[in-house]
């Protein structure tokens, strides 16, 4: 059908490609991809032969005009990203904002997105989820953005980059105290895994270590006000045990 619709494809695993998303791949005038080489080589291993244009982070602005025309004509464009689902923290958004404000039909064709892959088995709570998407990169405006974040009473999850791991473990961990966090690593990959611990002890355990792979990171809600923590009680008891006169 024309308008323009926006398809999550694989994280990690083929096989996580969804029945419409293949259909509506198939069936579209054009594929709008940030990464046309990378897409063609997906569509290629289901045996899809699309017309390829490129929508990617940097040429977008100049990118936009053509795209939204031929939808204005009627035509069909799936939009993709290298994985995953467009506009999480991949091109987008402009183009789905530009395309309704036009008029143009917009249709989701959901799937695989890792930040819900991580929330779904690192065992932190997941009534109330914060996507954050990357934290900035230097250390100084990363403490302020975790700040900013400190009070919202819900599970955070971010991305981040191997090499840059530690050093947000750390900044989490110094800024944010004692809290559950996990590292969610190479979801639906062959070398998978997820490791929750206290925020300190996934920064000891990580730091000075080489990571590699893609990283969803999660960080558990802040202790609600009253609720207290059963080491931090054992500890005040032994401080005031301490104090008590020998009898
Ligand atoms: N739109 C994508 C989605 O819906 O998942 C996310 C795009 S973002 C540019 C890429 C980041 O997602 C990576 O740097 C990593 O943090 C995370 N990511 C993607 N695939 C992953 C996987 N299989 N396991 C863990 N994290 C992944």
């Amino acid at each position: 059908p024309p308008g323009l619709h926006i398809v999550a494809t694989p994280i990690g695993n083929l096989g996580d490609i969804t029945l419409r998303a293949l259909k509506t791949l198939a069936g579209a005038d054009m594929v709008a991809a940030e990464d046309t080489r990378h897409t063609g080589r997906l569509l290629q291993h289901f045996g899809i032969d699309a017309h390829l244009v490129r929508y990617d982070e940097h040429g977008a602005a100049a990118q936009r005009p053509r795209l939204l025309a031929d939808l204005a004509e009627g035509r069909s464009v799936a939009l993709v990203s290298d994985a995953g689902t467009p506009l999480i923290s991949d091109p987008g958004y402009r183009l789905v904002r530009e395309a309704r404000d036009a008029g143009i039909a917009v249709h989701a064709v959901p799937g695989p997105a890792a930040p819900m892959a991580a929330a779904s088995v690192a065992g932190l709570p997941t009534d109330s989820l914060l996507f954050v998407g990357f934290l900035p990169p230097r250390h100084a405006a990363r403490v302020e953005r975790i700040r900013e974040l400190m009070a919202v009473p819900a599970t955070l999850v971010f991305f981040e980059a191997p090499h840059r791991l530690a050093e947000t473990l750390a900044d989490l961990a110094g800024t944010l105290g004692p809290r559950e966090a996990a590292v969610a690593r190479e979801l639906t990959k062959r070398f998978e895994t997820v490791d929750r611990a206290p925020l300190g002890e996934l920064a000891e355990r990580y730091a000075g270590t080489e990571t590699k792979g893609e990283i969803v990171l999660l960080v558990g809600p802040p202790a609600e006000r009253g609720e207290i923590d059963e080491a931090e009680v054992d500890a005040l008891l032994a401080a005031a045990l301490d104090k008590l006169p020998a009898s």
